[in-house]
């Protein structure tokens, strides 16, 4: 498929849109003023002409054409983003007549609708305003209105209780003991990568200590710690308490709020380990059990059973944590709407103060989309994500974040589900990109955040544990980045 652009660049979000239509596709690009191609396309045109832009799309696909065009005045629609919009509405709405799909989230296409709700909820408009923003301005559906409605508003608690000059302190362990099907994430498992562990904590801690007397000097405040990976818990006992203990030696630990730890699989988590944790003040665990059905985590290579979720998850609560999350993805390969019901019923009957919904995304760096099995494109994840929808709602849990990535099923989204009162902070503050976070380990990424000043910077560590390890001095020289940020915006 070649994308034509004519006097505009609005390439970007605008194969954001054929994305919706035409997913996992590649397209080409091209910068002209005439329609030369055999291959389907799209030409975006904007022309000016006096007081007046014309924006058009024509699409020719699957053997059908359409167009439709739009005329504004310039002095009504001068932005670029606005006349952006607005070819993005043309585009879907010829795609729509040309493939008969829809898209329930209409051109938002970003990772974080919600950002737009908060936005206009600071602005202080009503429920009504908001939703003819959304629908008309967005094509975003009554549906997803509400959710996205909803969900910013059970983050208001949290977003007004933001203090300012405080941060999230991210700890990455990209490390699993050995690697899931549908994983894209930088992960090593142990098997392969157990020799550079030793190595990695002892730079890890290093970094730690730099990066406390930094906020120190800085005079930040540490709000949240997150532990993620990978799987933190493929640590050892004592390695895990090691690193807790340099953090509690390197911050003021007073301020702290929430302190996670991403367990996630349950094969990794012992006794020893939660009690070990505990031991250090962190009250929130992830225990994922992605599905509930035996048959679906051995086809998706998770190498944990459904029993060891359990043992886990009420080992957890004998330990003391008093919130626990636990992930699920729709739309797995194998599984089934029947199956997908189970395991929801399951997690609400065990009833953890957070259930997040995921829905599955193809990668391409995931094995799952190496193997070149489209199959597990058709999956029934929509009507899946229904079900947990209704269900979360009756049984009490209110969305409190959401998030969208690229090429998941049926353009859905990755839904964070809470008890009231028992909402993470952190997951809010960096989904809405309110807070700094620091981050540090193997593909750590910082935030730096400015709301004031409509600033957001990112330092980005080493991504793999061998370059991190090698190259660990240069990256902390990088590191003045943080305290230039700081600088700046006194
Ligand atoms: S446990 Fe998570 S991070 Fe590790 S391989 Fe599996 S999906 Fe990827």
């Amino acid at each position: 498929m070649t994308l034509i652009f004519s006097g505009n660049d609005y390439k970007y979000e605008l194969e954001g849109v054929m994305k919706l239509f035409i997913p996992a596709s590649l397209f080409k690009h091209v910068y002209a003023d005439s329609i030369e191609t055999d291959d389907d396309y799209i030409f975006a045109r904007e022309k000016s002409f006096g007081d007046y832009t014309l924006l058009y799309v024509i699409a020719s696909a699957e053997g059908l054409k359409a167009h439709k065009a739009h005329i504004v005045r310039k002095s009504d629609c001068g932005l670029d983003s606005d006349k952006e919009l607005i070819m993005s509405r043309l585009l879907f709405s010829v795609m729509h007549k040309i493939t008969g799909k829809s898209s329930k989230w209409g051109v938002i296409t970003g990772i974080r609708p919600v950002k737009r709700v908060n936005a206009m909820l600071s602005e202080a408009m009503d429920k009504e305003q908001i939703f003819t923003v959304l629908k008309e301005k967005y094509l975003c559906s009554d549906e997803k209105c509400e959710l996205s409605y909803l969900t910013a508003l059970t983050q208001r608690s949290a977003i007004e209780a933001l203090k300012e000059r405080s941060f999230s302190l991210y700890v990455s362990i990209p490390f699993c003991p050995t690697r899931c099907s549908y994983c894209s994430f930088v992960s090593q498992s142990v098997e392969g990568s157990m020799k550079l562990i030793p190595e990695y904590l002892n730079k890890l801690c290093e970094e730690i200590r730099y990066t406390g007397s930094l906020t120190k000097k800085l005079g930040l405040t540490l709000d949240t710690v997150y532990f993620g990976g990978g799987t933190p818990t493929t640590l050892t006992a004592p390695q895990l308490e090691r690193l807790m203990r340099v953090i509690a030696e390197s911050f003021d630990m007073s301020t702290v709020r929430e302190y996670t730890i991403e367990a996630g699989r349950p094969d990794t988590i012992t006794e020893e380990k939660l009690k070990a944790i505990k031991a250090h003040g962190c009250s929130r665990i992830s225990i994922n059990p992605q599905t509930l059905n035996d048959s679906v985590l051995e086809a998706i290579g998770r190498k944990h059973t459904s029993e060891q979720f359990y043992d886990s998850f009420s080992l957890a609560r004998k330990t003391g944590f008093d919130v626990i999350n636990t992930d699920v993805i729709a739309g797995l390969p194998t599984d089934t709407p029947e199956s997908f019901r189970h395991t929801i019923d399951e997690l609400i009957r065990l009833s953890p103060e957070n259930i997040t919904v995921h829905t599955l995304s193809i990668k391409r760096s995931a094995r799952i989309n190496q193997s070149g099995d489209r199959s597990v494109l058709d999956n029934p994840a929509a009507e899946m994500v229904e079900y947990a929808n209704e269900k979360l709602l009756a049984a009490g849990y209110r969305p409190y974040y959401l998030y969208r990535q690229k090429n998941m099923l049926d353009n859905l989204e990755n839904i964070g589900w809470a008890k009231q009162g028992c909402e993470s902070l952190y997951n809010i503050y960096i989904m809405e990109e309110i807070q700094t976070i620091l981050a540090m380990g193997a593909g750590g990424s910082t935030k730096l955040v400015d709301l004031a000043g409509h600033r957001l910077t990112r330092v980005f560590n080493y991504k793999f544990p061998l370059e991190y390890n090698k190259h660990f001095d240069l990256m902390i020289k990088k590191k003045n980045e943080i305290e230039e940020f700081y600088a700046e915006k006194e």
